[in-house]
């Protein structure tokens, strides 16, 4: 039992040693990762692991439970006060059980769900056609206006309107603007539907102050604790007290077993990071990071969707280039510039081949990187993808990545 990984299993331990050396030698522009502090990851590998605790606080079904107990209320009354919600429920493993249990807690099977169009930037968790919602719900998308790129307020009222929807989901994955969630009340209020803000990418700008609150505006709100708020892998339901019980009963027993309380350990450490100043700070420079990556990025002749960001991530439409963004992320990766392949919207390739790709700056921010940095991987990223059938461009871009990595190392920053 008190044996190492490296001596109970020197296969997994190499394993971890290669994504080591990989993490710290390239470039992590995935707008959705992120390196959370070393307090969050001592948590997640602690004693609590093998806690069994169904139940909330002071009604569980396994004796034993005084301190987790102690610890989820901590992580709520953290929540509470970092979100300004009335009701926190902190157990849902992921944001996509996170959203799954609003519907079930709100919902009655072949109720209508409104949400945006994955290829405009919705998460597959909105209702996409290969998931657990759809075959539950009636699914119905709004997307984004052709030509501004942005979500059309009359537009999203008209088709409201035609369907009456039980649910509205506001949010997304890939949407580079600001969301106004005051527009989204008026419309739920008028079809007399819930509204459900999902903020899983948004969340560390919202409670630095830096983009506007839905927790006024919906009756729920869900995000995830791994992206920009740096914490755990893992998801937080935020609503209003009429909800709280039923939302609940849908996390457990509704959707979920036992919680994970090593994970919430590390999202009540991850609120109190939140809660600090120089959180604030960070998730300025994340924004001032995305809108220079932008700005070097269309000087050097991209075009970004919605021409421009207001957050952490940008869309680079690639339709115009000789490239798709599967084989723009492909040769990314071979200079260390780690990216994802993603649909823009109006996309005339398939999601598995796309026309764009979605860099995003929290990862970088958190190595400590700042404008400069920006600006050098902008012209990197534009190199490569201008001279995609140059092999040698980007041998020589992989020695630059490797030697900006170590002046960057990863986890010491975020400690
Ligand atoms: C990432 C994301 C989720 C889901 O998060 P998981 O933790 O991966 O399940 C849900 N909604 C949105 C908008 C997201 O971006």
């Amino acid at each position: 039992m008190l044996r190492s990984l490296a001596q109970t299993d020197s296969q997994v331990e190499k394993i971890l040693k290669k994504e080591t050396i990989r993490q710290q030698d390239t470039l992590t522009l995935i707008p959705s990762e992120n390196y959370p502090s070393r307090a969050v990851r001592e948590a997640e590998g602690s004693i609590l692991i093998d806690k069994y605790a169904e139940g909330y606080p002071g009604k569980r079904h396994y004796r034993g439970c005084q301190f987790v107990d102690e610890l989820e209320e901590l992580a709520i009354e953290r929540a509470k006060k970092l979100f300004k919600g009335e009701h926190v429920n902190v157990q849902p493993h992921s944001g996509t059980q996170a959203n799954i249990a609003v519907y079930q807690a709100l919902l009655n099977p072949g109720d209508t769900i409104l949400s945006l169009n994955l290829s405009h930037g919705g998460h597959l968790s909105h209702g996409n056609k290969a998931t657990l919602p759809h075959t539950h719900y009636r699914i119905i998308h709004y997307g984004v206006n052709r030509d501004s790129e942005m979500l059309d307020y009359e537009e999203i009222r008209r088709i409201a309107k035609e369907h009456y929807p039980q649910l509205i989901v506001v949010g997304a994955s890939a949407y580079p603007r600001t969301i106004d969630f005051a527009p989204w009340r008026e419309i739920a209020d008028e079809v007399e539907a819930y509204l459900l803000a999902d903020v899983a990418h948004i969340i560390g700008l919202i409670v630095a102050g830096l983009h506007p609150d839905p927790v006024p505006y919906a009756d729920v709100v869900t995000t995830t604790t791994q992206k920009t708020l740096r914490g755990p892998r893992g998801g937080v339901i935020i609503c209003q007290k009429e909800y709280a019980s039923l939302i609940d009963k849908a996390i457990f027993p509704g959707t979920q077993g036992g919680p994970f309380m090593h994970t919430i350990a590390a999202k009540a450490i991850c609120f109190k990071e939140a809660a600090e100043p120089q959180f604030k700070e960070y998730q300025a420079q994340v924004i001032s990071n995305a809108r220079e990556l932008a700005k070097t990025l269309m000087e050097e002749g991209f075009r970004l969707v919605s021409k421009g960001t207001d957050n952490h991530l940008l869309l680079i439409d690639l339709s115009s280039k000789d490239i798709t963004g599967k084989e723009a992320s492909t040769i990314l990766e071979e200079a260390g510039i780690v990216t994802n392949r993603n649909s823009i919207p109006f996309d005339t390739k398939p999601a598995s081949i796309t026309s764009g790709i979605r860099p995003g700056t929290p990862a970088l921010t958190t190595r400590g990187m700042k404008e400069p940095e920006m600006k050098l991987i902008g012209e990197w990223i534009s190199k490569i993808l201008h001279n995609p059938k140059q092999g040698n461009i980007r041998k020589k871009i992989r020695e630059k990545v490797k030697e900006l990595c170590e002046k960057f190392p990863i986890y010491v920053n975020s400690s």
